[in-house]
């Protein structure tokens, strides 16, 4: 990231330094699907700039725009300038947040993110009362709703709940695997209360690699959706609480390894931006960087996983990759995953796997649904067209958002993390 946040967050000088060359249009994620001048990289960036200026007054107008952007980062990636609109859409936010307060639904959302016993004790209730109200599809960890409910879009596909959470499953807190090399694993909230095949997988790879896997029973929420909301209080809370508990037991770990595009990146990257205007914690934050990976990611650059992987042969699965924004865009990630599932598997590479499967964030899954199901429908047809059994990602946000494109759209392959497919490959006899 070359550019200094005192650059990023002055939306007066981004704004300047827009040449207005239009290259950001054509692969912007909500111009595709809401092709307006306003709801495009350099219309927000405009925006933010005349905001700065006090030449526009964040109203409803406004909010609406500015609560538009899928942070996919599409834009900064073709920018000859490498203007952040991400950053500067995710700082305006939390000036939206406060000026309009937060919908009592993310409240809730995020009191729960800041409370996690009461989330697994809620966890556990939605478990056992879950099908009373929705059709639970268990080959897909999936549900969607009996009748309509507030905010929930009739018909739509939801990630179910699990008995247990994959850190409670566990009664030991340290996993030995012979103890000569250890990491520890942050699982993120989708993985950790409903898809636990991922980070089961993660210790079933550690189990045959021989590395002790330390399960950190105690992080918190990354802090994303709330980042992404403008709720910038549980940001903090959240950052600060799991800075302070890695720091416990970061000397005795060679990595944290996350199976999560967006919790990693929202730790590696956002954390330090976040923390701009308060250098304690921002150098905190850039000191724990180092030992920050991708699952994947490190699994092939510090292990001995391909060799292994490749010594148990093919299978005749076909397997589509699709690259989560804030693992390709945001961290570099996307050679590693192919790498070590390709051993196995054949991968059949979809039209543009780079393309944001348009998830984007919580305000995009509630109130915007709608341009989360038209930024899902090409992704869906692209996944089909391939014709695999598979389509697999670093990342629970893309599952929950390509689950439901593919549910929509009648397309019957199946969701897998990496780390689910090299696990089963380990295993296969
Ligand atoms: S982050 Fe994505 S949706 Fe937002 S302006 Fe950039 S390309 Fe468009
Ligand atoms: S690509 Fe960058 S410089 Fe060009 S119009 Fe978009 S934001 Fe402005």
């Amino acid at each position: 990231m070359s550019k200094q946040p005192e650059e990023i967050f002055n939306f007066s000088a981004t704004s300047d330094a827009c040449v207005k060359c239009g290259k950001c249009i054509p692969v912007c994620t909500i111009h595709n699907v809401n092709a307006d001048e306003v709801t495009s990289p350099r219309g927000f960036i405009d925006l933010l700039g005349a905001y700065q200026k006090g030449k526009l007054e964040l109203d409803k107008n406004a909010k609406d725009i500015f609560e538009s952007c899928f942070l996919c980062t599409n834009c900064v990636d073709v920018c000859p300038k490498a203007l952040p609109t991400d950053m500067v859409i995710e700082q305006v936010r939390a000036d939206i947040a406060e000026k309009f307060g937060i919908a009592w639904f993310k409240k809730l959302f995020f009191y729960l993110l800041r409370h996690r016993t009461t989330m697994d004790l809620l966890f556990k209730l939605g478990y056992v009362f879950q099908s009373c109200g929705f059709k639970i599809k268990n080959e897909l960890n999936s549900m969607t709703p009996r009748f309509p409910m507030p905010i929930i879009k009739s018909g739509r596909l939801l990630p179910s709940m699990t008995k247990t959470s994959f850190l409670n499953a566990h009664k030991e807190e340290l996993i030995d695997n012979g103890g000569k090399r250890r990491v520890a694993i942050f699982i993120g909230c989708l993985g950790n209360y409903n898809y636990p095949g991922i980070g089961e997988g993660l210790l079933t790879i550690l189990k045959h690699l021989g590395i002790d896997a330390f399960l950190a029973k105690e992080q918190k929420c990354c802090g994303a959706p709330a980042y992404f909301t403008g709720d910038f209080d549980t940001v903090d809370y959240l950052a600060k609480q799991n800075i302070t508990y890695f720091e416990k037991f970061i000397d005795e770990v060679e990595a944290i390894i996350i199976p999560e595009s967006t919790c990693s990146a929202m730790i590696r990257v956002d954390y330090e931006h976040f923390f701009h205007d308060q250098p304690e914690w921002k150098a905190r934050a850039l000191k724990l960087k180092p030992k920050i990976f991708m699952a994947t990611e490190w699994l092939q650059h510090h292990t001995h996983l391909e060799h292994l992987l490749a010594s148990k042969g093919k299978n005749d699965t076909l397997v589509t990759y699709h690259d989560p924004c804030h693992a390709r865009k945001m961290q570099g990630v996307y050679k590693e995953p192919r790498n070590l599932i390709g051993q196995n598997y054949t991968i059949t590479e979809m039209s543009d796997p780079n393309q944001c499967c348009g998830f984007g964030g919580v305000t995009m899954q509630t109130e915007k649904f709608h341009f989360a199901q038209a930024a899902g429908k090409p992704k869906a047809a692209m996944i089909r067209n391939t014709g695999a059994q598979v389509v697999a990602a670093e990342c629970s946000a893309c599952r929950m958002q390509l689950n439901n494109a593919m549910y929509e759209a009648d397309v019957d392959t199946l969701f897998k993390n990496p780390i689910e497919l090299i696990a089963e490959a380990l295993e296969a006899k």
